[in-house]
């Protein structure tokens, strides 16, 4: 995965370090009330075929920002990316104006840690465990339209 080292360790709402979740993550320095922008996810703005080009080759931090270009936030200077996923997350991405942010979709306390839906498809989702510790903790990082799928224990689905 990836290291932090050398990374931006801190931004304006927070704070990166050891998550018991899954390497680096995301913590609240203060409260922070639920709709603000808790932090840009930054990257560079490439191409969908060279998006294409990179997801096979298996990139997780990919968005879509609309219909020419996608953003690769696997940079590091996009501390975003060191976020870690959860089945009841106190974030989601949002694209706004052409850019995506982290928003709060709850009031989050000083010191928890921030998390959103990875929104991931059920693509090898087997591969991707998730330890989020949440109570509806589906096992795997998917979206959220997936969890009742992955919950029966289907075979994985195309
Ligand atoms: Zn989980």
């Amino acid at each position: 995965m990836h290291s932090p080292a050398g990374d931006v360790l801190e931004t304006e709402l927070l704070v990166f370090k050891a998550s018991l979740i899954h390497g680096f993550g995301g913590f609240a320095k203060a409260a922070i009330g639920k709709g603000t922008r808790v932090v840009e996810y930054v990257g560079e703005r490439i191409s969908k075929s060279e998006s294409l080009r990179k997801c096979e080759g298996n990139n997780e931090f990919i968005f879509s920002l609309n219909e020419e270009q996608d953003l690769d936030g696997d940079v590091a200077w996009n501390p975003a990316r060191l976020l870690n996923h959860s089945c009841a997350p106190n974030c989601e991405a949002e694209l706004q104006e052409d850019r995506i942010w982290i928003v709060a979709s709850r009031d989050i306390p000083a010191g928890e840690e921030v998390t959103f839906n990875y929104g991931y498809d059920l693509v090898d989702y087997r591969d991707y465990p998730c330890r989020c510790g949440a109570l509806n903790c589906v096992g795997y990082i998917v979206a959220e339209e997936f969890f009742e799928h992955v919950l029966k224990g289907s075979p994985r689905c195309r």
